[in-house]
């Protein structure tokens, strides 16, 4: 007699993207839990979603590739369902539908409930801040808004992520707490534009009380500032971050370009002579802040002399962490009736040109670091190493802290004091305190 096996569906997510669509995948993961489903991250699973990324060019090509790569498994039965969601599948909806048929159904940012009912799974309204996280057990990333309010000539970001909504400080202290309770030290606050947190709910620049609330949850050591825009930027914040010690000292602001003309034409509301003034004013409020910038180059209408400023803005400003890309032309924005008319190899040579200038400006800065003592937070273990990380820096992106493995044990998750010994461009070598 011929029996039946039930195959047990169980649910891979696979996220592309950034630290927003990693929030998104948790939030997704914690409503499948709770509707007791098996679900993974990025394992075996034979129902697959696939959480897009559809910023830039080379990130909408790999969200494509990977619909592609599931897509086929598919074919072959390696899988039986895929799902796509997120900003790709948000803004191309239709052409992808066309494009690529054999995907089971498309969602958008804000269709968490349908994607769920496709899941077999039930929303549920009543779990705030319950989610499953996928980085290492220390931190956590905490949206405290989405969408954008802002008209940024070329950024793809509103139309994928709606206008600016604020969640109120009561759901992100709960959330906070949560995280808090199941070991997270350390909370990486991230939206489009932090600085617009409360305008649209407590009709105020509201950051600095919510900074406030999220400094009393016990158990969080670490509270790190992801994502600021430098107009109206509220300088009460640097107030909270001098009298909270658990407020790292730690500010990514995006600043695209310095020149007049292009920061005119981006749409970004400043100019040089204002952005290099709130930077000395950061500066002279926290004395040893350290400041992330990214850049864009390439710009439509980026002539040589707006890149020589640029370039000489970069050398000036001695940002302490700093990142490049080449503009990417997005179709729907402003800046895609402008002429793209910067070559591709001026675009990646310029990147190269600003990241060769902050990798020297780096290696100073971390050579003044040795014999120092930081607190640093040891993030995994890798070959003979501890891998940590000091306030000043960020999981992914930022410098990080290597200490011999061979010579002594540490615990992955848990702080520890060491004294830097060495120093490269990027990254640090320690010791132990003792
Ligand atoms: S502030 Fe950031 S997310 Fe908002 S439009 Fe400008 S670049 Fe895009």
């Amino acid at each position: 007699m011929r029996t039946k096996t039930l195959k047990k569906n169980k649910i891979n997510v696979v996220t592309l993207g950034c630290s927003k669509n990693v929030y998104d995948s948790e939030i997704l993961m914690g409503q499948l839990k709770a509707n007791n489903k098996e679900v993974v991250h990025e394992e075996e699973g034979n129902i697959v979603v696939i959480n897009t990324c559809g910023f830039i060019n080379n990130a909408k090509e790999e969200s494509v590739n990977t619909i592609l790569e599931y897509v086929q498994k598919k074919e072959e039965g390696e899988v039986d369902k895929v799902f796509v969601t997120g900003c790709l599948s948000e803004r191309y909806k239709p052409d992808l539908v066309k494009e690529i048929p054999n995907v089971d159904e498309y969602f958008g940012t804000t269709e968490l409930p349908g994607l769920l009912r496709a899941l077999g799974a039930d929303y549920k309204h009543e779990l705030i801040g319950e989610r499953l996280t996928t980085t290492p057990k220390n931190y956590a990333y905490l949206k405290i808004a989405e969408g954008c309010d802002r008209p940024c000539s070329f950024c793809a970001i509103p139309l994928m992520r709606g206008k600016h909504k604020s969640t109120p400080i009561e759901d992100i202290v709960i959330e906070a707490e949560k995280l808090a309770e199941n070991g997270v030290k350390e909370l990486i606050l991230i939206a489009q534009d932090l600085t617009y947190y409360g305008l649209d709910l407590y009709k105020k620049r509201n950051l600095a009380e919510l900074l406030e609330a999220l400094v009393k949850v016990e158990g969080v050591e670490w509270i790190r500032l992801h994502y600021a825009f430098p107009t109206g930027f509220p300088m009460d914040v640097l107030d909270v971050m001098n009298r909270e010690p658990k407020i790292c000292n730690y500010l990514d602001i995006p600043l695209q370009h310095i020149s007049d003309a292009i920061l005119k034409s981006m749409r970004r509301g400043t100019t040089q002579e204002k952005t290099t003034k709130l930077l000395k004013d950061f500066r002279a409020a926290v004395p040893n802040m350290t400041i992330r910038t990214t850049l864009i180059v390439g710009y439509p209408g980026e002539t040589e002399a707006d890149f020589q400023t640029l370039k000489n803005w970069v050398k000036d400003m001695r940002f302490e962490r700093l990142g490049c890309f080449t503009y990417s032309h997005e179709e729907n924005t402003h800046a895609y009736n402008l002429e793209d008319d910067v070559p591709e190899e001026v675009k990646i040579d310029r990147a190269n040109q600003i990241m060769e200038i902050q990798s020297q400006i780096s290696w100073e800065l971390n050579q003044q670091k040795i014999g120092q003592e930081f607190k640093v937070v040891i993030d995994r273990k890798e070959g003979n190493y501890f891998i940590g990380r000091t306030e000043f820096d960020s999981p992914d992106v930022d410098n990080e802290v290597l200490i011999d493995a061979t010579k002594i044990y540490l615990k992955t998750g848990e702080f520890a004091n060491v004294k830097i010994i060495e120093a490269e461009d990027f990254d640090l070598y320690a010791e132990v305190a003792h």
